[in-house]
């Protein structure tokens, strides 16, 4: 290794540190931290987030050389990663930062109040103001094409509108036709059975054991809204949350979180520490989350094991059937609430979010707009109207968050899947033999241990031959569902 690659990785390490330690605050803020700690682990985060900015400039003066070093995969990874963080402390100045961690720290409260009173005309100047500076970011991070491009790139690098435009043209008319055809149950009894938290811990503790989470490496907790943290490669941590009745959310939220975790245990550990030592995208993450619960966990073959976990400890369940527990797995209803919705509708939901957000950041609609354009879009997709504001466009916690150009990765993660699924004609083999060390020895290949090296697109084309390739998941759809 070149003595510039060496005095990179040494910055790296120290970065490391840092997003580890955030990273562990930020699980105890959503899992027991005492509420009054919230202002002060906010000055932290501000604290440690200026610590990185300036430890991330001190690879400038390197990046000529490494240029001239670089040799190998890995440190092409690492150079590329580098110059990604590099672009965007240098193209971005400190004071916009700050203006969006001012501004959305207090729109996530506004938004909260609002969302709960259904009074979007208490958000609406945070929005206009959070579009503007997320217009303000692209141009300052520079792009081709759409503005919009450039905030894309940030959660999913190389990806532009024009590939999510062509996932969705494909992806939209084949979901609305399979909708339209489809058995699938709208219901069940189950949904609104009433259990004890207790009962279902157990159920979730034996489902992370049967697909075999190292719980020396992991933990579980509970959250508000449930997610995952990986801290290294050896402590991941995933949180579910138990809502008392309609058993299945806390079952499939741990399976996505723990598809989450799998892929976090799986980098390969002498990346650890160095640039190219994260998951790559939030695509490909949402991808892994996805197959575990969709793909794996709601199938025939994983429904049958699971049936055999509830009955030990859910006595209504007792008198069903693998056939009717697999009905209720797989419930298709169009919705208004995203964070509900089935496999087959989810993707419209997306949709209609991207929509809105590339033509607030291009500037063709005001922010003013929303409400109504969502409403008409969700039920011309749908065909189910928001009553009020709270069922629609102030659902989600994202705009708030100032985060623009995020949706779009949930439905590139659900098309990965998708290919997950269409390169592994014997999954539902090893599921019913309850073989989950292949499926995991798999996407670790596949995808797991190359953290960053490669960037997504070309990640996705070394290990599949094709992009992002919406065939796959309307075909895996249509066996399903037709
Ligand atoms: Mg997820």
């Amino acid at each position: 290794m070149s003595s510039s690659m060496k005095e990179a990785l040494e910055v790296y390490k120290r970065l490391w540190a840092i997003r580890y330690a955030s990273g562990l605050l930020s699980w105890d803020l959503e899992t027991y931290m005492p509420k009054s700690a919230a202002a002060d682990r906010g000055e932290v985060f501000g604290q440690l987030s200026v610590i990185s900015q300036d430890l991330t400039l001190r690879l400038s003066p390197l990046v000529e050389r490494l240029e001239k070093e670089v040799n190998d995969d890995v440190s092409r990874g690492n150079l590329r990663v580098i110059r990604r963080d590099l672009a965007f402390y240098t193209k971005v100045p400190p004071s916009l930062l700050q203006d969006i961690s001012k501004v959305t720290s207090e729109a996530t409260v506004t938004w909260r109040d609002a969302r709960q009173k259904s009074d979007f005309k208490k958000f609406l100047p945070y929005l206009n103001r959070i579009v503007e500076l997320n217009k303000e970011l692209a141009e300052k991070l520079g792009y081709e094409g759409s503005p919009y491009n450039a905030l894309l790139d940030l959660y999913e690098e190389g990806v532009r509108t024009d590939d999510i435009d062509a996932v969705f043209s494909y992806l939209i008319p084949n979901s609305k036709r399979i909708l339209e055809k489809t058995r699938a149950p709208s219901s069940s009894r189950f949904e609104t059975m009433e259990y004890s938290p207790s009962d279902l811990e157990k159920v979730n503790r034996e489902v992370l054991q049967m697909i075999g989470m190292p719980w020396d490496r992991f933990r579980i907790d509970v959250s508000t809204h449930p997610f995952t943290v990986g801290l290294s490669v050896n402590d991941v941590r995933i949180t579910t949350r138990y809502e008392g009745k309609d058993f299945k959310q806390t079952i499939f939220s741990t399976i996505h979180e723990s598809g989450h975790a799998i892929y976090e245990l799986g980098l390969d550990p002498s990346l650890q520490g160095q640039p190219v030592g994260t998951a790559v995208s939030s695509g490909i993450h949402e991808s892994q989350s996805r197959f575990w619960e969709n793909i794996i966990g709601r199938s025939r073959q994983m429904t049958e094991k699971i049936y055999e976990i509830l009955r030990k400890h859910l006595t209504f369940v007792g008198d069903s059937s693998p056939s009717e527990i697999y009905d209720y797995f797989n419930i298709v209803r169009p919705s208004l609430i995203r964070v509900d919705a089935d496999e087959l509708t989810y993707n419209f939901h997306i949709f209609v979010r991207y929509t809105l957000e590339k033509q607030l950041i291009e500037g063709k609609i005001d922010a003013s707009d929303v409400p109504s354009m969502w409403d008409d879009l969700i039920e011309k997709n749908l065909g189910v109207r928001p009553k009020n504001d709270t069922e629609g466009c102030l659902q989600d916690i994202h705009w708030s968050n100032g985060s623009f150009g995020y949706f779009p990765t949930y439905t590139l993660g659900n098309v990965v899947a998708g290919t997950l699924w269409a390169s592994a004609p014997w999954l539902y083999d090893s599921v019913a033999e309850a073989d989950f060390h292949r499926i995991k020895t798999y996407l670790g290949e596949k995808i797991h241990r190359l953290g960053s090296i490669y960037p997504p697109k070309e990640l996705l084309r070394r290990s599949f031959g094709k992009e992002y390739y919406p065939r796959d998941l309307v075909r895996y759809l249509e066996q399903k569902y037709l």
